[in-house]
């Protein structure tokens, strides 16, 4: 047990130094003023029980005032600049909790946007961000913290051991060995907790999860409507009740720990002043000598127990910034490549070359050695059902994930061959299921092209383009309207939001339109008119569209269908109505639906 954790701590230490590193780069001077602060007030009882010793010495050789004044203001002094160092460092410790909080976010926010999206596609990712978001942002400088502690009072203890050492030299040692056991046992403690929380981190998350489920504004409308509030509320407490079970285990065994460590050095003290006592009884101390050494104990009682303490911390923090350390060198795996921009923009035509690909722990191919070709200047629409793999191929053309075999080909060069973001900048999607940003409508088209998010002309624009300008011109603000509730701003209906993402897809000036479902949410009215225009939209550009809607379909120049990853027949939709295929049975489906619906 204590080999294993001896090869647990080693095995931390390389994410001791690099997060003093992070600490010293976050914080520079004002670590150097809590290095400072802190030697001066380990340095204090030392000084305190001398001083406290020669005016007890000086009160029994004469009981006169001016002997002893200097002694008594010496300590008066040291008494007073004691409590300003303590205020100090309260304030330098809130500016470097504050500051390297900031600096752990960083690292956390730069490393979780590089990350790809297989990261998302694995449960223990999760535990993994789950860690470093919510125990690791104040291990750092808790860290230096406790190793300031430690050597603060280990300053400490040994100026007191070296007093105590005159008197005899087996009373410090004595001192050191009764703290040495509960060092270990303390350190024993710490690692059971600290597994007992890897092992716990899934129901914690899960219990994150409920009590998000049960408050959050998304899950509120079905939460009233099939009356989910109090199933959910039971389950959270019913994870709460085991995890706060374990969570008191271990706070009652911690307790214990530091009562049996704390025993142990009492019993040391107590052994030391015994002997102190009957040496004063003897005739070989002073009087002085025995309140020094009382002094001398108690204060090296409680450097030790601060010492256990300060060491106990750092193991706790070394291996929780081991989980931030594990986060942050996950890689992202698909970014190997040569970054060149050959290819881009696009002149000819993108193509899918026998690709075949199953999504991290999938069970069965998304794409399944997949063939097509997208012209420039043309609209290409693929259909077909539910898990056909339609989203899939827009997730490899925009690089999210690699295929597994085959090739996508940009003007016959290999997707993996060209710099990721410059592709990206090629292609504008609307997505099935479009992230409604909490922020102003400017923000919300312009995010599209981040850098023109001030071009007012090209906001209009790509809001007039999508069909987004009649209801953005009916907001209280128009452009500078905060939308959603959660600040204060207004709520759009599906469709709207839907036109707004629309357009941030428009503002995009992209070689490529990828739409995934772009009338799912209108109502055949705005469809109709939307379609319309489409055509001028995507002039200039490929344009690939994603929708179940026939309707819809039938625009494009070419239409494929789907199935299980595979394109089943390909052709216009004259040409596939009249083939009598699938598309042709759907089709018929479709308007005989249509015709039902009509009075
Ligand atoms: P479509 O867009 O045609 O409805 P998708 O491309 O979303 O279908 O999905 C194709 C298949 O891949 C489905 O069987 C689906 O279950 C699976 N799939 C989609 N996303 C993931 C994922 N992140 N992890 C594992 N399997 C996935």
């Amino acid at each position: 047990m204590l080999k294993r954790q001896i090869t647990e701590f080693i095995r931390q230490l390389p994410a001791g130094r690099r997060a003093i590193v992070l600490v010293w780069k976050a914080t520079r001077w004002w670590s150097v003023a809590w290095g400072v602060l802190l030697i001066a007030q380990g340095l204090l009882p030392a000084g305190q029980v001398l001083l406290l010793r020669s005016l007890v010495n000086q009160f029994v050789a004469s009981e006169r005032w001016t002997t002893i004044a200097p002694s008594a203001i010496g300590i008066a002094a040291l008494w007073i600049v004691g409590l300003l160092i303590s205020s100090a460092l309260t304030w330098v410790r809130a500016v470097q909790a504050e500051y390297v909080q900031d600096e752990v976010h960083r690292l956390i926010h730069e490393h979780a946007i590089r990350l790809d999206l297989a990261f998302y596609d694995r449960p223990e990712s999760y535990d993994l961000l789950w860690r470093a978001q919510v125990d690791a942002p104040s291990q750092p400088l808790a860290l230096l913290e406790s190793l300031g502690t430690l050597v603060q009072n280990g300053l400490g203890f040994l100026v007191l051991a070296g007093i105590l050492w005159a008197y005899a030299a087996w009373l410090p040692l004595l001192m050191l060995l009764t703290a040495v056991p509960g060092l270990i046992w303390i350190a024993r403690h710490i690692l059971s907790e600290h597994h007992w929380h890897l092992e716990h981190t899934f129901d914690e998350r899960r219990e994150r999860y409920l009590d998000w489920m049960i408050t959050d504004q998304r899950a509120a409308t079905e939460f009233r409507l099939f009356d989910l509030g109090t199933y959910h509320r039971k389950a959270f407490e019913k994870l709460r009740g085991s995890l706060r079970g374990g969570k008191l285990r271990l706070a009652r065994k911690g307790a214990v720990t530091e009562l049996e460590a704390g025993l142990l050095a009492w019993t040391g003290s107590l052994v030391g002043l015994g002997w102190m006592v009957h040496q004063t009884l003897a005739g070989r101390a002073r009087l002085g000598d025995l309140l020094l050494c009382f002094q001398a104990f108690q204060q090296c009682q409680a450097q030790l127990r601060a010492l256990l303490e300060g060491a106990g911390k750092i193991y706790r923090s070394l291996l929780f910034i081991d989980n931030l350390d594990e986060f942050l060198r996950t890689m992202p795996a698909i970014f190997a490549g040569h970054a060149s921009e050959a290819g881009l923009p696009i002149k000819e035509s993108i193509r899918f070359d026998g690709v075949s690909f199953t999504y991290p722990g999938g069970t069965h191919c998304a794409l399944d050695k997949f063939e097509l070709e997208i012209p420039k200047e043309k609209v290409v629409a693929i259909v077909g059902y539910n898990g056909a793999g339609k989203s899939t191929l827009i997730k490899l053309l925009c690089r999210f994930y690699d295929p597994d075999e085959g090739r996508i080909l940009v003007d016959g060069v290999d997707l993996k061959e060209i710099d990721h973001e410059a592709l990206r900048r090629q292609i504008a999607v609307l997505f099935q299921n479009p992230v409604h940003y909490e922020t102003t409508v400017r923000e919300n088209i312009g995010f599209g092209e981040i850098s023109a998010l001030s071009d007012d002309k090209r906001l209009w624009q790509a809001a007039s383009d999508s069909g987004a300008l009649a209801p953005i011109e009916r907001l209280p603000e128009g452009f500078d309207t905060v939308l959603s509730k959660m600040f204060g701003g207004t709520e759009l209906s599906e469709g709207e939001w839907q036109r707004i993402a629309l357009a941030r897809a428009f503002f995009r000036e992209a070689s490529l339109i990828v739409l995934d479902e772009p009338t799912s949410a209108m109502d055949s009215w705005a469809e109709q008119d939307w379609l319309g225009r489409f055509r001028t939209l995507t002039a200039g550009r490929s344009a690939l569209m994603i929708t179940h809607r026939f309707t819809t379909a039938m625009h494009a120049d070419i239409i494929h269908v789907m199935e299980k990853g595979r394109i089943i027949e390909s052709g216009t939709h004259g040409q596939l109505v009249s083939k009598g295929g699938v598309y042709a049975s759907s089709w018929a489906a479709q308007m005989r639906d249509i015709s039902h619906a009509r009075p």
